[in-house]
């Protein structure tokens, strides 16, 4: 057996075959192009799912679904998409009808991050398999939150998902010009607005450094700008993650995204720190992770939600 997973960001989408051991067999990617419209990007992913299971028609079994990790807010239940700051011209649009009808399989979509985080509860090694309940963020252009509760992705009214990525931290008032102007969630000084890759890109530009990578690179050699930013950064995912272990009791809270790729044992520091010696929850036994599955996390997650 084999299945399809799509992974669908604001700026390209990924289609890879998976097998039942959540490991890709083959896969392509290519830009979303939402300013061209929803008709054009299904015609495109129709194309690579086509191609994919025609190369692959003799090998793995047959295709016993399609999954889709889409950028949100999406509506997992109805399968549509309502995304206008990412996807603006794809709202209410609806993908897994499409694919189910052609392809003639049981297709399932899911926020990005639910993807991801079902991916390394199924099949992450070093992650989340084999732990209930899991808590996965993602740093990048945002900070994606997901959580796996009795080995089902958690859901909120409606389908919709928490947003942890938007819970208020504090901040040093020494700290507060940076972060002036609100984030799009509503509120200033959000987890996001102060941790994400874009935050730290933002920060550093205003600060004379050319992208956060700089700014990482300048505050290890001492930098008091770069530094200042970066342990802006951790002071909020200190805090984020003390809300977030005190409201879920995870097993492990797993770190993945860009950020995480070079910067993972800096940010878990941090966030053990801030649990260690909590007195309410077993905050040591709480594991802080890096995430398993890499660039590739989407396509892995997307494909597990439909693998049996
Ligand atoms: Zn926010």
């Amino acid at each position: 057996m084999k299945t399809i997973g799509i992974d669908i960001g604001g700026t390209k989408i990924a289609v890879g075959m998976v097998d039942q051991q959540g490991r890709i067999v083959s896969q392509s990617s290519f830009p979303t192009h939402p300013q061209r419209g929803f008709a054009d990007a299904l015609s495109r992913i129709m194309d690579a799912v086509e191609k994919l299971t025609t190369e692959h028609d003799q090998s793995h079994g047959p295709l016993c679904g399609i999954g889709i990790g889409c950028t949100g807010p999406i509506d997992p239940i109805r399968g549509t998409i309502h995304n206008p700051h990412i996807l603006p011209t794809w709202n209410d649009c609806n993908l897994v009808a499409p694919l189910r009808e052609r392809f003639g399989v049981p297709v399932r979509m899911e926020n990005d991050a639910d993807a991801a985080a079902y991916g390394e509860f199924r099949f992450g090694a070093d992650a989340g398999a084999g732990s209930d309940p899991i808590v996965m963020l993602t740093f990048g252009t945002g900070i994606g939150f997901a959580a796996i509760v009795h080995g089902q992705v958690y859901r909120g009214l409606s389908g919709s998902h928490p947003e942890f990525g938007h819970i208020p931290t504090p901040i040093d008032e020494s700290l507060q010009e940076a972060c002036a102007a609100p984030c799009y969630c509503g509120i200033r000084s959000c987890f996001e607005s102060l941790a994400s890759g874009t935050a730290i890109d933002t920060a550093g530009q205003l600060g004379g450094f050319k992208d956060s990578r700089a700014v990482f690179k300048a505050a290890c050699s001492g930098d008091a700008t770069a530094k200042k930013i970066i342990d802006r950064a951790l002071n909020a995912t200190s805090s984020a993650i003390w809300t977030i272990a005190h409201s879920f009791v995870p097993q492990k809270i797993i770190f993945g995204g860009g950020v995480m790729e070079d910067h993972f044992d800096l940010f878990a520091f941090a966030a053990r720190q801030s649990i260690l010696n909590a007195t309410m929850i077993p905050g040591k036994q709480v594991r802080i992770v890096k995430a398993s599955f890499g660039a590739n996390a989407g396509v892995v997650g997307a494909a597990a939600l439909t693998i049996a």
